[in-house]
């Protein structure tokens, strides 16, 4: 994405969030399938564990990369709706049903 001149703040910031995380999660399920063998020195899964949630802080906190995602998700979306591509969506046959069936699980709703 990159090299075609675009900005994957979004995409970035999913694929750190997603790999560490998830790193973290595994250590977590392996120290649960091994038991007390897994607090053990020689298995260094601690360490790995240790590492994981280092990863998880490093290079901005998950909390930090979950903004950047939002933020991003808010500016796409605003983009869309400027451009009036929302507005064309809005209007598709597909959606215009979806709203009949709104309208009309709407007038259920009242005469119940
Ligand atoms: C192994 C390692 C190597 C590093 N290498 C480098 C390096 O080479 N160069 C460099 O410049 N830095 C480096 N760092 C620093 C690293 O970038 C920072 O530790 C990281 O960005 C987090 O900042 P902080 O430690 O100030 O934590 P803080 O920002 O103080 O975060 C502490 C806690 O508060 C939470 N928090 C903070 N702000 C918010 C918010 N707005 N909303 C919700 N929660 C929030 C965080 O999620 C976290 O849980 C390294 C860190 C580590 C652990």
């Amino acid at each position: 994405m990159h090299d075609r001149g675009e900005h994957p703040v979004k995409e970035a910031s999913q694929a750190k969030v997603y790999a560490t995380e998830h790193a973290t999660k595994i250590c977590g399920t392996i120290l649960r399938l091994l038991g007390a063998y897994g607090t053990y020195e020689e298995i260094p899964l601690s360490d790995y564990f240790t590492s994981c949630k280092t990863l998880e802080l490093g290079s901005g906190a998950s909390e930090i990369h979950r903004n950047n995602i939002a933020r991003e998700v808010m500016r796409e979306y605003e983009r869309r709706f400027e451009s009036g591509e929302l507005m064309a969506w809005a209007q598709t046959e597909s959606q215009e049903d979806l709203l009949k069936l709104n309208e009309r699980s709407g007038e259920i709703l009242e005469q119940a």
